[in-house]
């Protein structure tokens, strides 16, 4: 893979795990402007739910394609980072089959081509 092309890439991972570090409350409060936005500004329509907030946070982590939780995702994204610095980036780690960049636009810290993981899936 080209520096270039890396470096989309590393623009997203690096965005990704700020946005995994970020805590909660930031989440929220984000959310808690969106919706006041949204609705004019007036407050007193806007009854909002922690459990709607959530449920949110929840579609957009799996629209991500984040793996079983933050801490798992924000190693692989820090591997995957460290791979783009060695020139290995988009790389199978198993076969070393060049990892589609369909692949790596929906999870940009895959170590894995498709059917590497499919095999470790299965295993
Ligand atoms: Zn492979």
């Amino acid at each position: 893979m080209k520096k270039a092309e890396m470096s989309v890439y590393k623009d997203r991972l690096v965005a990704l795990r700020a946005r995994l570090r970020g805590d909660v409350n930031q989440m929220a409060d984000a959310a808690l402007k969106k919706n006041r936005m949204d609705g004019g500004g007036d407050m007193s329509t806007m009854p909002i739910h922690m459990a709607d907030l959530g449920s949110d946070n929840y579609e957009q982590e799996f629209t991500l394609g984040l793996i079983e939780n933050e801490e798992g995702t924000l190693g692989a994204i820090e591997q995957a980072l460290e791979r783009i610095e060695d020139g290995t980036y988009g790389l199978c780690e198993e076969c070393a089959v060049k990892i589609p960049k369909s692949r790596l636009n929906v999870i940009p810290y895959s170590a894995l081509c498709v059917k590497c993981a499919e095999t470790l899936e299965r295993s």
